[in-house]
Parts: structure tokens; sequence; C-alpha cells
């Protein structure tokens, strides 16, 4: 992908560069980008926001289990390596990384849950 990007006569790649401003009226006709401590002005006709995909786990407990992308191991009933903590989503090891996965995954977790607490004595 990055050497597709690179080779791409229609992309400009920015490095080091981060946007400090987004500009217009009603619709957006500018940004302002620094770079190394210079701003500069480019105008555009559209913003589109690219989130990382780095997976949030450092506020787990160091039992709950992680592969080697940093994301929750999960069986088949969602629960993690740690007895009584589910969990669902991008964040697990699942392969298919989809709204609709992961709402179902939401709902398959949320019935296990359910279950465990049904037969867990508390
Ligand atoms: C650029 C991009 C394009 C995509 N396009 C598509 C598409 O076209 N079709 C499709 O089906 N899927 C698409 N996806 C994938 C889809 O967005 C995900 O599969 C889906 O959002 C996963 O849902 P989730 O609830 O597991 O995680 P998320 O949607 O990532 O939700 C996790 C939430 O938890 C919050 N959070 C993190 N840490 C904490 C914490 N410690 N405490 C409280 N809250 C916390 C986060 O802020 C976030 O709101 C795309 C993803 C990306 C990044």
């Amino acid at each position: 992908m990055l050497d597709k990007i690179k080779n791409s006569n229609k992309i400009e790649v920015l490095n080091n560069s981060e946007v400090t401003e987004v500009r217009g009226n009603g619709t957006v006709n500018g940004i302002g980008v620094e770079t190394k401590g210079s701003t500069n002005s480019l105008a555009v006709q559209g913003v589109f926001v690219e989130i990382g995909s780095i997976p949030t786990v450092d506020f787990l407990p160091s039992g709950v289990a992680l592969n080697k992308h940093n994301k929750i191991i999960i069986d088949k009933r969602n629960m993690t390596s740690v007895p009584g903590i589910f969990s669902a989503g991008d964040v697990t090891d699942i392969l298919e990384k989809q709204t609709v996965v992961a709402a179902g995954e939401g709902a398959k977790a949320a019935i296990q849950v359910a279950e465990y607490l049904n037969k867990t004595e508390v």
C-alpha cells in the first residue's frame, strides 16, 4: 500500500506534519498544516480522518492474555484468559474487523456474561 501511494502521481505525502486547522464556512475549503515548526495553508475540498488501529488494552489486568498484535485472546464464549472477563469486537483476536461482526460479538459476549453470572455463585 505504501509503495502504491509513493508511486501515485495523484497523492502528495507530507511526512512529519500535523493538521492544525480546518477552514471553511459551511463546507471545507482549506487546512493548516504544520511541518517542522512552520505552518502552511492548503486548499482542499474535503477532509477524511483516518484513525489508528492500535488496541487500547493498557487498562486490563495483567492476567488477560494478548496475542502478538496486542489483541485480547478470547474463546468461543468471548471469555478472556481470566474467568469472568469477557471481550468483544476489534480489540479481540477475531479476524473479521467489521461493524456487523463487532455488534454480533457484543451480543454474544452479553449472552455469555449472563450465562456466567447465572452459573457462578457469588
Ligand atoms: C478507517 C476505517 C474504516 C472502516 N470502514 C468500515 C466499513 O466500511 N465497514 C465496516 O463494517 N467496518 C469498517 N471499519 C471497522 C469498524 O469501524 C470496526 O470493526 C468497528 O468499529 C469495531 O467496533 P468496536 O465496538 O469493536 O470498536 P470501536 O468502534 O473501536 O469502539 C471502541 C470504543 O471504545 C472506546 N475506548 C477505548 N478505550 C477505552 C477505555 N479505556 N475506556 C472507555 N472507552 C474506551 C473507544 O474510544 C471507542 O469509542 C472501519 C474502520 C476504520 C478504522
